[in-house]
């Protein structure tokens, strides 16, 4: 029996999480849960797995949970703070932890996880982008097993020859990743239709239901840049090696192509049960829910090159991940920033690359070789982000 924690619960990926298991109760047993505000779906999970422990975010809220969970006769321990992730992550009883929590705020609980030597399914690609070489050599320190769960990392590790571990593309014949996506709701949208785009329609993917700070990444294809960051420490590739391609349909997940012209695809209805249930189960296959491919119903299968004049943010983060780990941390600051204003309505849809390109400017390189420097150095470029957005805002 696998023991879980699922960090970050109530979201997206946490509920898709809980689907999996549920399917598997001879497999799989919750550990813990843990959340940010949404106590009441937080106490109704809690009560169809009954973990051993709750965790919320905010400790002002425990007595209030407390309640809650007495309301519906659990027998589980409540904790609360970064602190209690940190345990509940890195806990001798739990095997396996899914790293769901969105943005900065998974980093360090995340970190315990992999630290702890955990079996670690990472779906928060924000740790790894402000931490990279500091993440990759702490997994390969503790011996913790990393599984991607973003669906395009996920297909490429499926793509890649079952013994590559932590070795290079190139001993293993590979040419170049091919890191697919499908450009998002607005990719046929000109400047004047982009500039009045509000955030409903920003949150509304044309074939993923996600999170609203990942929709709004994937809109203005931060989210491929993320990911595009993401797989350089994943795989070990060089910038060079990796291209994105946009492919709108959203049914191959990423390729990876071989020296002698062999391209591997990994192919399935978009839904993140897929890549949760593969990591979940690694190296066996069980069921998701996920239902197959209807090759009958498939009539358009397209791709093409971004442009980088329509998806700026794109090309900030490429290059944020040329300049270095200083770069990638500043953008990811910047970016949880201009997401959260451009949701509250103090920032246009264009304004968020235009706001992460003027942060990126003033910050200054670098070098970030502990988790300490890494902390301080986000807590930097929110601070400069901030006096920012003051101004744009005032
Ligand atoms: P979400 O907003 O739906 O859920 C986020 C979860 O994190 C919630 O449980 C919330 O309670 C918790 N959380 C938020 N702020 C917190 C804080 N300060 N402290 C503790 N917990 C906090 O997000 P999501 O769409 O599930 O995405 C989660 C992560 O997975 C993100 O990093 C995202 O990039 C990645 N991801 C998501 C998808 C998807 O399909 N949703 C796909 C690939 C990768
Ligand atoms: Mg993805």
């Amino acid at each position: 029996m696998q023991q879980i924690t699922i960090l970050g619960s109530t979201g997206s990926i946490g509920q898709s999480t809980l689907d999996v298991i549920a399917r598997h109760p001879d497999k799989y047993r919750v550990f813990a849960l843990t959340a940010n505000k949404n106590l009441t779906l937080l106490i109704e999970q809690a009560r169809q797995c009954q973990p051993d422990y709750l965790v919320i975010a905010d400790r002002a809220e425990l007595p209030r949970a407390r309640g809650m969970a007495d309301d519906a006769g659990l027998d589980c321990q409540l904790l609360a703070g970064a602190d209690a992730l940190d345990r509940v992550a890195s806990d001798e009883r739990t095997d396996t932890v899914m790293a769901a929590i969105v943005g900065s705020a998974g980093l360090l609980p995340t970190m315990a996880a992999v630290k702890a030597g955990k079996k670690v399914l990472l779906a928060n690609k924000e740790a790894l982008v402000m931490s990279g070489k500091l993440f990759m050599d702490e997994v390969q320190k503790s011996r913790a097993q990393l599984l991607p769960i973003d669906s395009e990392h996920n297909a490429i590790y499926q793509c890649l020859p079952g013994d590559f571990g932590y070795g290079k593309l190139e001993d293993a014949g590979i040419n170049k990743i091919l890191l697919t996506g499908s450009g998002g709701p607005f990719l046929n949208w000109n400047k004047a239709r982009l500039a009045a785009v509000t955030p409903e329609q920003a949150c509304c993917h044309p074939n993923w239901n996600m999170g609203r700070k990942i929709s709004v990444d994937s809109a203005t294809m931060m989210n491929k840049g993320l990911e595009f960051i993401e797989a350089c420490w994943l795989f070990g590739a060089r910038p060079e090696q990796i291209q994105v391609v946009i492919h709108p349909q959203s049914v191959i997940h990423s390729m990876v192509q071989y020296r002698d012209g062999s391209v591997l695809a990994q192919l399935g209805n978009p839904d993140m049960r897929t890549p949760i249930a593969h990591a979940l189960a690694y190296p066996q296959r069980i069921d998701s829910g996920v239902q197959p491919l209807d090759f009958s119903s498939m009539t358009d299968f397209s791709f093409r090159l971004p442009d980088y004049d329509q998806y700026p943010n794109l090309r900030l983060a490429m290059q944020a991940c040329g300049a270095g780990q200083y770069a990638t941390t500043g953008l990811n600051a910047a970016n949880e920033l201009a997401v959260e204003a451009f949701l509250q309505g103090h920032l246009s849809f264009p304004q968020i690359a235009a706001f992460n390109e003027a942060v990126l400017e003033q910050l200054e390189s670098c070098p970030l070789t502990s988790l300490d420097a890494i902390v301080e150095f986000d807590a930097q470029a929110r601070a400069i982000a901030g006096q920012l957005l003051n101004k744009m805002v005032a």
